[in-house]
């Protein structure tokens, strides 16, 4: 059981990218729950390269609020990566991850922070319903998710988002992964620790434009896949097998029937399709294997997984961020 002095520090990590809109209305509606709340706390946005107005206005909360701290990233990096970075700069007995647009709604801090105190070292936060998501989105996220688990070896909880509460220990397990290849809800899922699960209503975005386009996305499904599961590997592998199966049983007929019906050249039509078929299914395997191989060349090259362009947290002796 986690003991709840109130000395205790409450860290939340906000990703924002171009976030000028709504950043006002998310500040003022956080810091009305944070100080209700029993214990110190540190809001960390980063800010992933952004090019809005974005750093200029969190500095304008830093100025007259030294719980305000800035990651300020040297590029787009990817909310992934951005998460990763804030959570890297963390100090807190317990970290919240909230998205900027205030799907997540802050006022669930106090109930998410009651489940830690009772012993959870992750408090996941599940979505009842979606609002201001498309039927297409809905649909392809449920979708998704039940392919992603079913190849999965760790289960990934469908409709769970990044929004959640992970206590210190979660944070330095997660903190000490070292791959490039960043797809946070699984990795959140991966560490492992005592989870248990809150529902809520997501809102719809308060102002401002989706960042995470459907190439971002479809991109995140495919990493999402690759780095938690061989599967689609042994599944090509197989295919392969049962294919030359099917081959040899066909050898055999057709030698079978021209050798005792006499049978003519024919079959042009079977021809050209299993041509497509098995030049199709080659392709694909090629394709998936690339995809492999790919995330094996960015992981080789161990390069750093962000830089910092600018770093303002406040109270803390240099070396303590990792
Ligand atoms: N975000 C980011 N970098 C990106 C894209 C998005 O830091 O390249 C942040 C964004 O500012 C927001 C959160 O990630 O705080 C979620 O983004 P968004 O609301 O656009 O996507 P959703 O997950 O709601 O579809
Ligand atoms: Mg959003």
């Amino acid at each position: 059981m986690n003991a709840a002095p109130s000395d205790n520090l409450i860290s939340i990590v906000i990703p924002a990218y171009n976030e000028e809109d709504v950043l006002h209305e998310l500040h003022r509606r956080l810091k009305l729950v944070l100080n209700a709340l029993d214990m110190r706390h540190e809001i960390i946005y980063v800010d992933d390269g952004s090019k809005d107005a974005t750093v200029e206005i969190i500095k304008s909360f830093r100025a007259n609020d030294p719980s305000v701290g800035l990651i300020k990233l040297s590029r787009n990096f990817g909310k992934e990566i951005a998460l990763t970075a804030g959570l890297h700069g963390t100090l807190g007995d317990c970290v919240i991850v909230i998205d900027a647009d205030l799907q997540d709604p802050p006022e669930l801090i106090p109930q998410m922070v009651a489940a830690w105190r009772e012993g959870a070292e992750v408090v996941n936060m599940r979505r009842n319903s979606r609002a201001g998501e498309t039927l297409f989105k809905k649909w392809s996220a449920h979708t998704y998710y039940r392919i992603l688990n079913k190849l999965s070896d760790v289960p990934i909880p469908e409709d769970v988002g990044d929004f959640r509460l992970m206590s210190r220990k979660v944070i330095q397990a997660l903190n000490a992964l070292p791959e490039s290849n960043r797809y946070m809800k699984g990795l959140f899922a991966w560490v492992g620790f005592q989870q248990v699960t809150q529902l809520y209503d997501r809102d719809a975005r308060a102002a401002g434009l989706v960042k995470q386009n459907y190439p971002k996305l479809i991109g995140l499904a495919l990493e999402g896949i690759t780095s938690f599961s061989v599967k689609p590997l042994r599944i090509i592998s197989l295919v392969g097998f049962m294919c030359a199966l099917v081959a040899f049983g066909m050898t055999a007929f057709y030698l079978l029937k021209a050798i005792f019906m006499g049978d003519s050249v024919r079959g042009f039509p079977t021809l050209i399709v299993s041509l497509f078929f098995l030049g199709g299914l080659q392709l694909v395997s090629i394709g998936i294997l690339g995809e492999y191989l790919g995330r094996m060349f960015i992981e080789t090259k161990r390069r750093p997984l962000y830089f910092i362009d600018e770093q303002l947290l406040s109270h803390r002796p240099t070396g303590e961020n990792k």
